[in-house]
């Protein structure tokens, strides 16, 4: 093996393995290392994301749908199935089989595009040099032109929640459960609370969500966050705003959850529990104290807008670096910084990243949302579209949900698109293509859409902007 390289990667996951690619692609010498080991102690590139996250969250998602949509949808569509049942082995063995092929996958790629991929740990020592240490094996010195640090992040534990093997689990111990629990405790009403919740909600738990603050998805455009709430709890999510856990103990049949909230101090008793609390930078023996890389606050990898950490020559991408914690930011981070090394001129839109939420109904949005836009002072005009008035949802069965388009009132750009409903994660690319070419909503309004599809919602909340829907009554 070489032991100089134009780039070393630290990190295989969607940040760092894309990364690798386009370096290579861009003619450069690129070796990537990557420490992630799978429970049953095998290696394989793909971190978080593929391995115990976005992959086999939707792997799940989409087998609990089925099932729900086989128990409680199929007789309205005129469709009986008797005895219909569950095999939870089964759904766990395929997504571990779709894991493994996707992760297969990145080795071939490497091969392909002449990526020296490494399994085992890296670290940065001064000078650019790094220390590989394989699985088992002893460590050896590699030289780079460029180092990449791509380590990701980790869940974050509650010290009044601490995780307890089979009971008290993080989103990987909830993904990899062999029994439906018959009670579910989750902890956080946030991304991974909700995906997962709904996975085993739809298989048969009673769902118990407990979340800290007040406003339910935050983050989310408040109209939307509120229509889905409504949904979810339709669905039979228990969820519970405002409730503070102060303290867990795990007996001998369960965990016993204690919170409080306006009204006072509560306790529930529950067989399993998800802490899905949000997620930490990952950085663990990754760096010389003399490598001059350094870390803000709250261990994250300071950069700058385009990723060049405190040391020359050494950039951080991904989830171990400041903005959202999702696959996409990461591996287009990856791509900018591998063009940049390469001198091509590339630049990172912050501004456009979309953000999904894998439930049913999906919640995607991307841009600002109207409480932002309120702070902001911005002078601006929406328009909505109920999927209630679209054929297509109707035909699906699934007309619950909006398209909420959001533009400057005297430009007419588009800011911001919130949409809950079918598919929403899938309608949300038009809209990310309209703001990345900076589209007016006239631009979307003009755009043909096909006939009966849900992206007919896009174009009448584009409509709706400026009070000309077609199949809706414009107030
Ligand atoms: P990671 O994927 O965490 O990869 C980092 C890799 O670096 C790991 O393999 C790790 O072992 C390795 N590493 C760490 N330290 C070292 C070292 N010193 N030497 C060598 N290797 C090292 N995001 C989405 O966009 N969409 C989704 O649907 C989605 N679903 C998710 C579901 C779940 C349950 C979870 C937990 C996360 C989900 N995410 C999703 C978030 C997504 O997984 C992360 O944003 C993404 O994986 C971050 O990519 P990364 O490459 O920065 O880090
Ligand atoms: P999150 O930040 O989405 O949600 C955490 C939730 O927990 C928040 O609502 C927060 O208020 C709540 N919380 C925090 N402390 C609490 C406490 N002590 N008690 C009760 N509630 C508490 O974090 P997550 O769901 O753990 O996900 C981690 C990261 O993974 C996110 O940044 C997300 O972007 C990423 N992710 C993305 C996807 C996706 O893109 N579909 C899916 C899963 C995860």
């Amino acid at each position: 093996m070489d032991k100089k390289f134009d780039v070393v990667v630290i990190g295989g996951g969607p940040a760092g393995y894309v990364a690798a690619i386009r370096a290579a692609q861009n003619g450069l010498n690129t070796a990537c290392i990557d420490a992630w080991l799978n429970r049953d102690g095998k290696a394989a590139f793909g971190g978080t994301c593929l391995n115990a996250g976005c992959i086999p969250s939707k792997a799940l998602l989409e087998s609990s749908e089925l099932y729900h949509r086989a128990k409680e949808e199929f007789s309205g569509h005129g469709i009986g199935i008797e005895n219909l049942s569950l095999d939870l082995d089964a759904m766990q063995a395929r997504k571990a089989g779709i894991t493994s092929q996707l992760s297969g996958g990145i080795e071939a790629l490497f091969k392909a595009n002449k990526v020296t991929g490494l399994f085992g740990q890296g670290h940065l020592l001064p000078d650019n040099k790094v220390r590989y240490t394989p699985h088992g094996g002893e460590p050896e010195l590699l030289e780079a032109e460029h180092v990449i640090l791509a380590t990701g992040s980790s869940p974050i534990e509650l010290p009044m929640v601490p995780f307890a093997e089979g009971r008290v689990v993080d989103s990987w111990g909830a993904l990899d459960f062999t029994a439906v629990p018959k009670r579910l405790g989750v902890i956080g009403a946030g991304v991974i609370g909700l995906e997962l919740g709904s996975v085993w909600g739809r298989l048969g738990a009673d769902v118990t969500v407990l979340e800290a603050m007040d406003d339910f998805l935050y983050m989310a455009d408040t109209q939307v966050a509120r229509e889905a709430l409504r949904q979810f709890k339709k669905q039979g999510l228990d969820i519970r705003l405002g409730a503070k856990v102060s303290a867990s103990e795990v007996t001998a049949d369960g965990v016993q959850l204690s919170y409080d909230d306006q009204q006072g101090g509560h306790e529930i008793q529950v067989d399993q529990v998800i802490v899905a609390v949000g997620r930490r930078p990952y950085t663990a023996e990754l760096l010389d104290p003399l490598a001059g890389v350094d870390v803000d606050e709250r261990g994250f990898i300071a950069v700058d807008d385009v990723c060049r950490t405190t040391a020359l020559n050494v950039w951080a991408i991904g989830d171990c670096v400041r903005g959202p914690m999702l696959a996409h930011k990461g591996s287009e981070e990856g791509v900018v910084v591998a063009d940049l090394i390469a001198g091509k001129i590339a630049e990172m839109n912050y501004d456009v990243i979309p953000s999904v939420i894998y439930t049913a109904p999906e919640i995607a949005w991307v841009g600002q949302n109207e409480q932002e836009l309120q702070a902001a002072g911005v002078n601006y005009k929406s328009g909505a579209f109920s999927f209630a008035a679209s054929g297509r949802a109707k035909a699906m069965d699934h007309d619950a949900g909006m398209v909420k388009m959001l533009a400057d009132a005297d430009t007419d750009r588009v800011l911001g698109v919130h949409i809950v409903g079918p598919l929403a994660g899938e309608l949300i690319g038009e809209a990310v293509v309209a703001m990345e070419f900076q589209a007016s909503t006239e631009d979307l309004q003009r755009t043909i859409h096909a006939h009966p599809t849900l992206t007919e919602a896009v174009h009448e909340a584009a409509l709706a902007v400026d009070g000309r829907a077609v199949h809706a009554i414009n107030r």
